[in-house]
């Protein structure tokens, strides 16, 4: 249930915060919404409004079907990422690593908002990948999507990649493919080190990037949640935020006055 949010509960958890040397933010789907960063399965969502979309994010059809990857660079070509603007709920975790406080961003978006907004590039896991690179599915080669992208627009149809001639693909892990194991490894870790584990915009219901809640919660940290809604994890929150994230996010991580 929607619960609003006071100025005692906000001051409390600003505190938690401010006592905390690493803090690991977790960013799901819902901190990119205010940057107009559509989510998949939404009402608005990606796939709901084009299930071309779904199919070319399955690794199965995206390699053996030549006009799903035609339509996938067409897509990309468009893509909301490349014009998106980074929202307060970014700015605010740049502020808590201006404070030195942050420790690592999982994030499970692919828009790379959170390098843009001005984190520190080495301080971001992707554990679902990006956008703005792509990747040969042959060699494991990785450009600058912008590269590809340019020959879509100069009329190859379904780059291959200029090392081998392999398949490209952005950055991302789609479905049927597996995560990298480096990844999520230093994610895991990240959680077992942190001494506050600050999950925003995530349903927390998408694995393995979910465990590191549990994760940080088994080593004695502090879980603070700010989602929209309810979440998988609420159970191991010590402090539930629910509402806005735009509104929240800031508030708590707001520089001691
Ligand atoms: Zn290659």
């Amino acid at each position: 249930m929607m619960e609003a949010i006071d100025g005692e509960q906000i001051s409390r958890v600003r505190e938690v915060l401010r006592d905390a040397g690493r803090v690991v933010v977790l960013t799901g789907a819902g901190i990119s919404t205010d940057s107009g960063i559509p989510d998949f399965r939404g009402p608005n969502g990606v796939w709901t409004k084009n299930p071309a979309a779904e199919k070319a994010s399955n690794i199965t059809h995206y390699l053996n079907e030549p006009e799903v990857r035609q339509a996938a660079w067409q897509n990309r070509l468009t893509t909301p990422a490349w014009t998106a603007e980074p929202n307060r709920g970014h700015a605010a975790i740049v502020e808590l690593e201006r404070q030195g406080r942050l420790h690592a961003i999982v994030t499970q978006n692919i828009d790379g908002l959170h390098q843009k907004a001005g984190n520190d590039p080495a301080k971001v896991i992707e554990v679902h990948g990006t956008v703005w690179f792509t990747r040969c599915w042959e060699c494991e080669d990785r450009r600058p999507m912008e590269q590809a992208l340019a020959r879509v627009r100069a009329g190859d149809v379904d780059p291959a990649c200029l090392e081998c001639g392999g398949i490209l693909k952005s950055d991302t892990i789609s479905f049927g493919q597996s995560l990298i194991p480096e990844v999520i490894d230093r994610a895991m870790r990240v959680s077992d080190e942190c001494d506050v584990m600050l999950a925003v915009g995530s349903t927390l219901s998408v694995y393995p990037a979910a465990n590191c809640v549990p994760r940080a919660n088994a080593g004695g940290a502090d879980v603070i949640i700010v989602n929209g809604d309810e979440t998988n994890m609420d159970r191991y929150a010590t402090h539930l935020l629910q509402g806005s994230i735009g509104d929240i996010v800031p508030a708590i991580v707001a520089p001691a006055t």
